[in-house]
């Protein structure tokens, strides 16, 4: 254990280097993308039909609607709820850019909130302290795979009438007491990008239960425009349809529904090998001094899109040097997120570094190590082979000098 680090040129504890996510497809896939070719339909066709119903059985909501990817997918979502200038929307920092563009896309103004020191999910008592007359709807991130606080949350929505928009993309396959994600708040959206649960190269998707939101979502996707009689404006010839709002084209191939539907008979396995490596980080590193696992509440079933570790004391001040050691022995770590809110364009937005203290505190100490269902039992203790040989190191050689 006392070896030298690679990163001072000794032997790295893994020769080639592991990402810190990826995806799994297998030929199962790769036939049905084959299938997809040679039929009919290359794009909106029967498979992006058979895609929405499974995906909306599994989360267990009335409707889901494909987007070309889950920004699109939230853009069209702050579009149903009706979000326009003027309007505010509260989101957590702590969180990929894409969760507070879409308000920008609309002409809205993103409001930063900060969240719990625990969870590192969006803090309901700060959301409810943010709240103006302007405020339309709060984006709750369900931060690595933990759905937010949906019981305080709602409530203050209710309250409120504010509508939820759920950013989903890290918690596809995850529960909140006992229920679903993707059931129970009026939009939810899900991300298919190779690094999250399951993929379709790129793509989103939104579920909801209310028949007005999915009706707008699906005219958004594809321009605004409508063929439907029913929803005409007026009489039209049989050839005519309808450009009633200013819509996208946001449309998911059936090339890349196929190979969703593949990946959702997977989904359950997928969630199943993320929790149980997740629970061998938690064993390997829960009694180690110096590092907190990841709290989980009580009543939420995480589906582990990212494992955080957080470093305290010294190592907190050493986490540049231990982000690049461990790099150096060949594991691909990464933090997740730099405050969305201290961004370039955020800051000449008018945003203020500060103004989100837990946030920005938990940036400075976290590291994102390897999780995805495609790693072997050997890749994990890889893992964990190289953040003790690294944090051993860091506590017998405390840097000097500072
Ligand atoms: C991946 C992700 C998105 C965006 O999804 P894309 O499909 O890449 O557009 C949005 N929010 C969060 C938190 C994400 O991790």
């Amino acid at each position: 254990m006392g070896e030298t680090l690679a990163v001072f040129g000794g032997k790295p504890v893994r020769q080639t280097l592991l990402p810190y996510g990826s995806q799994w497809i297998d030929n199962n896939d790769i036939e049905a993308v084959i299938m997809s070719l040679k039929s009919d339909w290359i794009t909106t066709g029967p498979a992006i039909d058979r895609f929405e119903k499974e995906l909306s059985d599994y989360v267990g909501s009335r409707y889901a609607v494909a987007f070309s990817n889950g920004t699109a997918a939230l853009h069209a979502a702050c579009f149903a709820a009706g979000i326009t200038e003027g309007d505010e929307v509260i989101t957590s920092p702590l969180t990929f850019v894409a969760s507070s563009n879409c308000v920008l896309y609309t002409g809205a103004k993103p409001i930063f909130s900060d969240v719990d020191p625990k969870t590192y999910n969006i803090c309901p008592a700060s959301v409810n302290a943010l709240i103006t007359d302007r405020t339309k709807a709060i984006i709750p991130i369900d931060f690595t795979g933990q759905p937010a606080n949906y019981v305080e949350l709602k409530r203050i929505a209710h309250e409120k009438s504010l509508v939820i928009i759920e950013d989903a993309a890290h918690a596809l396959g995850a529960k909140f007491n006992g229920e679903s994600v993707g059931s129970f708040n009026d939009m939810t959206m899900f991300s298919f990008h190779p690094v999250k649960h399951i993929t379709t190269g790129e793509g989103g998707a939104i579920a909801t239960n209310n028949p007005v939101y999915y009706e707008k979502l699906k005219m958004f996707r594809a321009h605004g425009i409508t063929r439907d009689e029913g929803k005409l404006e007026q009489e039209r010839q049989p050839w005519e349809y309808e450009m009633q709002f200013l819509g996208y084209n946001y449309r998911l191939t059936d090339i890349q529904a196929a190979l969703g539907n593949r990946q959702l008979k997977k989904l359950d396995h997928f969630v199943k090998i993320r929790k149980d490596y997740a629970r061998r980080y938690d064993n390997a590193f829960e009694n180690m001094e110096g590092v907190v696992t990841p709290f989980q509440a009580k009543g939420s079933q995480s589906s582990w899109h990212l494992y955080v570790l957080r470093l305290k004391g010294r190592f907190a001040k050493l986490r540049k040097e231990i982000f690049e050691a461990l790099k150096a022995e060949n594991i691909g770590v990464n933090v997740h997120y730099m405050p969305v809110h201290t961004q370039p364009y955020y800051q000449r937005l008018g945003y203020k570094a500060g103004s989100c203290p837990i946030a920005e505190e938990i940036y400075e100490q976290i590291i994102t190590l390897p999780l995805f269902p495609k790693m072997k039992l050997s890749d994990v203790d890889d893992v964990i082979d190289a953040v003790r040989k690294v944090l051993l190191y860091y506590e017998r050689n405390p840097k000097t000098g500072e």
